[in-house]
């Protein structure tokens, strides 16, 4: 996946969050070598979804040890979409009660979302106003102060319903999931609402002080959450979810990618069905194996179960891939990466390591990382920058 924030802008926003110099942090950083306190960690999570809107499950943050595991949440959610409000968000003032030509325009942040917009992030309007065209927000629009025209939504949701069940609608509209939007609105209660109804919409929290937005909210969405987000559209829709080995090898190269391999063993168990329940980027079946199924498989002498382990030089990432085969067929039924190991040729590694040139695969909302995959094998489209270690 290319959505990843730079390591040092990462860095910052921890040093920040626990109060330390960022000096004195790396992504190796752990808690357990004392680098933060509980206190701190509580921080690290809050701050990642109060400046963010990343959320982080509670029942996950125990496992969180090193900064590299904070960091790993950051780049699984790559933003597409941008939905904002209008009143005292795009303009100081509201409409219903000031009039068309009494709100103020607030410019810098408009230029801010055409630029977002020029990058290939889908802008999506959600205002409680009478709809248009006959509604009065057209007139603001319309506006040649205002730069945002009503043609640059690529969908608009302008009504007086709740806005959870309008970002649901833009999000059908556009093939998108909620886990694609950001979600921009000075009024905290419609950012509670829209997080109660909406989980996994990230809805960055702001003090939208006199109407406006602060310059840093618009600064961090190009850095963060859409950091993944291309120059233009075409360039993004061309990039997006492509393997990382065509365009970073040198990158890649300087990883130090080592990977284990070996048939697994009950003690997997617990981690491969932890990685059958969560995992939806690549997953190739998104078959939800229970703990229970994998013992059946592992005893099975039909069927085979290999596991994969990667480390780089920043540190372990321990058992992040799993490929489940018919002996007899050679079939690949189940083939996992997790979120944290991609974009780094693993799956590469692992179709040539077992030799297979196609696996099954069934489509979701989310697999799209796993098709694409598909696509390069069968084209023979292959080069992986893992070593295998003993
Ligand atoms: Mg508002």
């Amino acid at each position: 996946m290319n959505a990843v924030v730079a390591e040092r802008d990462f860095l910052a926003f921890a040093a920040a969050a626990l109060g330390v110099d960022a000096a004195a942090l790396a992504l190796d950083s752990s808690r357990d070598a004392g680098a933060w306190d509980s206190v701190g960690h509580l921080n690290l999570v809050m701050e990642l979804e109060a400046r963010w809107g990343v959320k982080i499950p509670l029942a996950r943050v125990p496992e969180l040890k090193t900064l590299r595991d904070f960091h790993a949440h950051v780049p699984c959610r790559p933003a597409k979409a941008l939905a904002v409000d209008a009143d005292n968000t795009l303009w100081r003032g509201i409409v219903s009660e000031d009039g068309p030509d009494g709100v103020v325009p607030d410019a810098d942040f408009q230029r801010g979302l055409l630029a977002l917009k020029a990058r290939g992030v889908f802008l999506v309007l959600l205002s409680k106003n009478d709809p248009p065209p006959g509604g009065a927000i057209s007139s603001v629009f319309a506006r040649p102060d205002n730069p945002l025209g009503l043609s640059d939504f690529a969908h608009v949701g302008v009504n007086w319903e709740p806005k959870p069940g309008n970002l649901l609608a833009a999000a059908r509209a556009l093939n998108l999931a909620p886990e694609h939007f950001v979600f921009l609105d000075d009024n905290p209660h419609e950012r509670v609402q829209m997080r109660a109804h909406l989980p996994g919409v990230m809805v960055p929290d702001f003090d939208a002080r006199e109407g406006t937005v602060p310059a840093t909210v618009l600064e961090e969405l190009g850095k963060v959450q859409f950091s993944g987000v291309g120059e233009t559209r075409e360039d993004f829709l061309r990039t997006d979810w492509r393997p990382l080995a065509a365009t970073r090898p040198d990158y890649l190269a300087s990883l130090g990618l080592k990977v284990r391999v070996a048939r697994a063993t009950a003690a997997d168990v617990p981690r491969l069905a932890q990685m059958a329940g969560k995992t939806n980027q690549f997953n190739a079946t998104t078959i939800r194996r229970t703990a229970a199924e994998f013992e059946a498989l592992l005893a099975d002498a039909g069927t085979e179960v290999w596991t994969f382990r990667a480390r780089d030089k920043f540190g372990d990432m321990g058992l992040v891939c799993y490929v489940v085969r018919e002996s007899s067929t050679g079939r690949v039924t189940d083939f996992v990466v997790s979120c944290r190991a991609l974009g780094r040729t693993l799956e590469h590694f692992a179709a040539q390591k077992l030799g297979f040139r196609t696996f099954d695969f069934v489509p979701t909302a989310k697999n799209a990382p796993a098709r694409a995959f598909l696509d390069a094998l069968r084209s023979g489209d292959v080069r992986t920058f893992y070593e295998e270690e003993a």
